[in-house]
């Protein structure tokens, strides 16, 4: 992170001067509240501090010199604004001080309200409402918050204090203290901050503005919140923006409130607004699960003016963004006031149909509506549902907050999930509400499980942001945490008994449920007609709205898609998933198991009659693989790629051959002939290298027979395909070639063979004859290399090691957690193309690869070719087609049609 601040650079904005495309600079939550403003909706006024003043604050450890005036101009322009100045003795000004960061990131970041409270201005705001109780109230909820946030106090020290006073008042919740005990609580927090710091809690306004900003700007570096950035592939170097709100007050008495609404519903992405309101609350109430909330209809009956503005706002702003909004809004006295709006997070199942609603809205195009879901949604659609037919012992039934079938042991906290996760047992985690500290087992858990809080508070958003199943507010739960045991009518459940939790429903059935595709899968592969057979009208939905938006894709899409299979299953079930081909077929699978004495023999063969014995026997095996992969895969492109691992891999374990031999020796039971001289194979063909070492074509130029005996197999099945009146579309690649050199000497043995069985044939064939381009200097050299080749396939897993020179094997254990978190990348390359790196040498390799041939057909075939992010890149560099696992190509299809839509060029030299 390197910020030269710019001498007189503006740091700091009115609401009033920004708009919603400033989110570099004000963070989504500053430029959204800008955008309100502009829009003439009751935003309470304020100003945001800048990114760019966070990245210098967390580079250098201070803020920027100018930063403190530009902050006193903005609260004085504040204050005169509103006649009230900050913590002042009467009627006093008091302001939020609020992270917003570029990227939402719900629940991962800092806020603090009521600042401007002290032992003086805490008697005038009481004052100037008429409302010791409220007054009190706000002022314990700063210490509070202060403290946790900002002083580093465990919450658990407030939190016990608040619980005692109201035991000893008999109260069962916080708004039935009196402002006398309110008070005293006030006391009790002050005594806890000054115990804990030594210092008493700051009475000066300014100077807890000032400590607020910088705890904001500081939240941006937590644990939590590096981990939640790893997680969803948001940059380290962004920074946070603080924004600073003058206060409203939900927590004003029984015409006060504090809520969040949505104007769609985010969970399944039915019609029509959802939200959750409480009265007499401030802030954090709603997200936290404190108490139980109150649906908008109630909201409704409780205060129709509010509720009827409220109405016309969200439809407005709907209107505005053309999309789902998620909106944060407070009730003062009667008066309603909007605090935050964002285009909202939605489950995957939520966003396809939410985007077909507004295109049949005709609110967005169908474009448009392609751009709004995404390859990663479609993914998660695809992962199985409870078995309906199966018997099941439902628990009970609560919110369905975030979808999914989620089976798991149950574990009570954070910690237990990530241990027992690592250990590879699949974990529910079980709270009575979660907060930011347990994002760590959200992420190590199948699902999660709350007996408290709504579709708004932390385990919901925070669930349905990163794709886990979740189940919230089941209130017939009694989570004892400590006894690490749930009740539920009457079933008593201890940790490590398993569970089965449908987010798509909100229930809750003890022991495994089994589970079936999901009808997206069903529609993928037999159709929308054998989909929509016997699903419910919100599945049927959802399976309509994948079918207008996959087919919208294919439409629009430049790149073709085609799947990495090495058996005829996988290349039909690939087929039936859309793959428009065959980019790669491993042949090294067809070497193992009954074969793997073959191939032994090949190794062992001390004479060419031996050699050619064992390779005579290979033929007809690997002549039947390819005639009925062609098969499956007529009339459609199909490229088989010769053999690529070292011979080794065939071989018994040297360790364990060797020890076999010893002790053979040993007890002088004599050792085998056969096992001696495969021992000195073993040890011959050793390799401490094996990645770099005898592979690809340099085996192809080494094994004699081996390639030409591959290419003989290939030939005769397409033959014998074409014979039959079949349309076989072969396409022969060697692996691992750095030099045209090493392709013309292959191909003058492959041209043979090929020539040679299509004469005895009699058949006319086309088969193209290309290479991987999976080393640097094939990429750097591919000018020269298409001289020999007719088309390119990238290899981008190997292209990726021999780039950075990683062995992928040894260094994601080892080195990548590290890197992640030191922010060398925010993706493995292996997940996520290096676009900068590889990416160059792909880019230099098609512009190099088409000056010598224009028509060269080029194509990806590694693990990138199903990822999004990396589909969009090959799309800019101009690739013909991406390969990926069957089960990808959907995710694919999709990502290719964004691609043409959306311009995600940045993250790269493109
Ligand atoms: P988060 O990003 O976690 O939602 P926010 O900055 O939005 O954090 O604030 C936390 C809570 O406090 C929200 O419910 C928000 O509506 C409320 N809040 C923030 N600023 C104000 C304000 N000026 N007046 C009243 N409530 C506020
Ligand atoms: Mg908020
Ligand atoms: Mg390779």
């Amino acid at each position: 992170m390197t910020t030269a601040i710019r001498e007189r650079a503006q740091l700091v904005y009115d609401f009033a001067d920004g708009d919603r495309s400033q989110t570099d600079l004000l963070g989504g939550k500053g430029a959204n509240l800008a955008e309100m403003t502009r829009l003439g909706l009751p935003v309470p006024p304020g100003f945001t501090i800048t990114t760019e003043a966070c990245r210098h604050y967390l580079d250098r450890g201070e803020e920027p010199q100018s930063l403190r005036v530009q902050v006193t101009m903005a609260l004085r322009r504040l204050e005169d604004g509103l006649g009230r100045r900050l913590g002042d003795i009467q009627d006093p000004l008091l302001v939020s001080v609020r992270s917003g960061a570029k990227v939402s990131m719900p629940g991962m970041m800092e806020t603090v309200l009521n600042v401007g409270l002290n032992d003086y201005s805490v008697k005038g705001l009481a004052e100037a409402a008429k409302d010791e109780r409220f007054a009190w109230d706000s002022y314990r909820r700063l210490i509070q918050m202060f403290g946790r946030t900002v002083l580093d106090i465990p919450s658990e020290r407030f939190e016990d204090r608040l619980d005692a006073v109201k035991t000893r008042e008999g109260a069962t919740t916080d708004v039935e203290l009196s402002p006398a005990a309110l008070q005293g609580l006030v006391e009790d927090f002050k005594d806890i901050v000054s115990d804990a710091t030594g210092r008493d809690f700051p009475q000066d306004p300014r100077e807890q503005l000032d400590m607020a900003m910088r705890a904001v700007f500081d939240s941006w570096n937590t644990d939590r919140a590096r981990i939640y950035r790893r997680r969803e592939r948001i940059p380290h170097d962004l920074g946070t923006a603080v924004n600073i709100c003058a206060m409203v007050f939900g927590n004003m008495g029984e015409d006060s409130g504090t809520g969040v609404c949505f104007t769609r519903d985010p969970a399944t992405g039915k019609q029509g607004v959802y939200g959750d309101y409480l009265v007499n609350a401030q802030g954090e109430d709603v997200v936290a699960g404190i108490r139980n909330t109150l649906s908008l209809e109630d909201f409704a009956r409780l205060d129709p003016a509010s509720h009827a503005e409220l109405t016309r706002i969200m439809r407005r702003l709907e209107t505005h963004y053309r999309d789902l909004c998620d909106i944060e809004f407070t009730v003062e006295r009667g008066k309603l006031w909007m605090l935050q709006t964002r285009v909202g997070k939605r489950t995957a199942g939520a966003a396809f149909r939410i985007a077909t609603q507004l295109v049949d809205e005709q609110v967005i195009t169908r474009d448009e509506a392609l751009t709004r879901v995404t390859g990663h949604q479609l993914a998660q659609l695809m992962f199985p549902q409870f078995d309906a037919d199966a018997p099941r012992t439902l628990l009970t039934k609560a919110m369905a907050a975030s979808p999914g079938a989620a089976v798991g042991e149950v574990v009570f906290d954070s910690a237990t999930a990530v241990a027992r996760a690592a250990e590879g047992r699949r974990v529910l985690l079980v709270r009575r509400e979660t907060n930011p500290d347990d994002l760590e087992g959200m992420i190590a858990a199948t699902g999660v499980l709350t007996s408290r809080g709504g579709k708004t508070s932390h385990a919901a958003v925070v669930a349905r942001g990163m794709g886990r199943t979740c189940v919230c507010g089941a209130e017939e739960i009694d989570v004892d945490a400590e006894a690490k045991v749930l009740r539920v009518n009457g079933t008593t459940i201890a940790e490590g008994e398993l569970l089965s939790i449908d987010g798509s429903t909100g229930e809750v059935f003890a022991g495994e449920l089994p589970v079936v595709p999901s009808p997206v899968v069903t529609y993928l592969e037999r159709g929308l007609d054998a989909a929509l057979e016997g699903v419910d009208e919100e599945a049927a939905d959802l399976v309509r709205a994948v079918d207008r938006l996959l087919r919208h894709a294919d439409r629009t899409r430049r790149l073709a898609v085609r799947a990495n299979a090495d058996n005829a299953e996988d290349a039909t079930r690939a087929r039936s998933l859309g793959a428009q081909g065959i980019g790669l077929c491993r042949t090294e699978h067809m070497f193992l198991g009954d074969r793997r004495v073959l191939i032994e023999r090949l190794i062992l063969a001390e004479d060419p009659p031996a050699r050619d014995a064992a390779l005579a026997e290979l033929l007809p095996l690997q002549r039947a693989d390819f005639v009925e992969l062609l098969t499956a895969m007529d009339g459609l492109p199909t490229t088989i790629r010769l053999l690529d691992p070292p011979l080794h891999e065939f071989l018994p374990d040297r360790t364990e051959l060797a020890v076999k031999v010893a002790v053979a020796k040993a007890t002088g039971d004599g050792v085998s002939a056969d096992d001696e001289r495969l021992l000195a194979a073993v040890e011959r063909l050793h390799e401490a290298n094996p990645m770099l070492g005898r592979r690809g074509v340099r085996l192809g130029l080494l094994v004699p027979g081996l390639y030409g005996m591959q290419v003989r197999a290939i030939t005769e099945a397409a033959a014998e395909r074409a014979l039959a009146g079949g349309d076989p579309r072969v396409e022969i690649m060697v692996p691992l070639v750095g030099s045209v050199m090493e392709l013309h000497l292959i191909r003058d043995e492959i041209d043979g063979i090929v020539a040679d069985v299509q004469a005895a044939a009699g058949v006319d064939l086309d088969i193209p004859i290309g290479t991987m381009i999976e080393l640097p200097r094939a990429a750097l050299t591919a000018r020269r290399i298409a001289e020999s080749a007719e088309f390119f396939s990238f290899g981008t897993n190997d292209l990726t090691q021999t780039t950075w020179g990683f062995s992928r094997d040894d260094v994601e254990a080892a080195i990548f957690a590290a890197y992640l978190e030191k922010g060398v990348f925010t993706v493995s390359p292996f997940e996520s193309l290096d676009r900068d790196g590889v990416g160059a040498l792909i880019r230099t390799a098609v512009e190099k690869g088409r000056e010598t041939r224009p028509g060269i057909k080029l194509g990806v075939c590694g693990e990138h070719g199903g990822d999004p992010d990396s589909v969009h890149f090959f799309h800019y560099a101009g690739v013909d087609y991406v390969s990926c696992s069957p089960f990808r190509v959907p995710v694919a299809r999709l990502e290719a049609g964004r691609a043409a839509l959306v311009d995600d060029t940045v993250g790269g030299e493109l």
